[in-house]
């Protein structure tokens, strides 16, 4: 039998490793182990951006079980085109819909994001895909000179107009209509500590911490893409 391999004192991700089930999982055990025997029952789909800043479970006080999560470079969502391709994130909004019957979708942005600056610099000529990813963004992008607050705009701009594309999804649309799934949209804004939620009624996002929701989404009431509210 093969001695254990002295660990590499160098290798960080390795202690990490080692720390988690050395010292997380024993206090958390037997959590693993419900969620094992009777499988997974997340109530919240989170597409959110990839930026390592943004961390779902912190914002939302939530740990293993309780998030479904899609995360992609820069929080968006391909439009449903039946085109049954290799599309990660619409696999995952499918899943979360038709096999966990999710009640909530959130679509999480945030301030500073990389994948929106670069949506209006351009990306590096040889990143192809990444070139076409962030056209799922063009519609959010405003014409002028990339400032501060202009980001800031786009980047909520964009987590609106994702919150729409979910909408084209049959699965998402019928239960949405069908009262049991909701879908807010998010604005987290990294330097204040703050999510700012989506209120359909103000067509604005609104601070967490002086909103009665967690966010309204587009729907309902139904909101056409000049922003008019219709009701039902
Ligand atoms: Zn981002």
């Amino acid at each position: 039998m093969n001695e254990p391999a002295l660990p590499d004192a160098t290798d960080e991700l390795l202690q990490r490793l080692q720390r988690f089930h050395a010292d997380y999982f024993p206090l958390h055990q037997q959590r693993f182990q419900d969620l094992v025997a009777q499988g997974q029952h997340p109530k919240t789909l989170f597409i959110g951006c990839s930026d390592s800043r943004l961390v779902p479970y912190l914002l939302t006080g939530t740990g293993p079980g309780e998030l479904f999560i899609v995360r992609n470079v820069g929080a968006l969502v391909p439009p449903f085109d039946g085109s049954h391709g290799l599309h990660g994130t619409m696999a995952g909004i499918e899943f979360a819909v038709l096999q966990l019957h999710v009640q909530r979708i959130i679509v999480c942005g945030h301030s500073h994001c990389g994948a929106i600056r670069t949506a209006y610099e351009g990306a590096p000529e040889e990143a192809k895909a990444l070139q076409s990813w962030l056209k799922l963004a063009d519609e959010a992008l405003l014409p002028v000179r990339p400032s501060p607050e202009a980001l800031l705009r786009t980047e909520q701009r964009s987590v609106v107009l994702q919150l729409e594309r979910l909408m084209d999804y049959p699965m998402v649309r019928r239960e949405v209509e069908a009262g049991r799934l909701t879908l807010h949209g998010w604005h987290y804004v990294i330097e204040e500590g703050e999510v700012h939620v989506f209120d359909v009624q103000r067509g604005d996002f609104v601070p967490a911490s002086l909103s009665s929701h967690s966010g309204t989404g587009p729907f309902p009431p139904y909101v056409e893409h000049d922003g008019q509210i219709i009701s039902e």
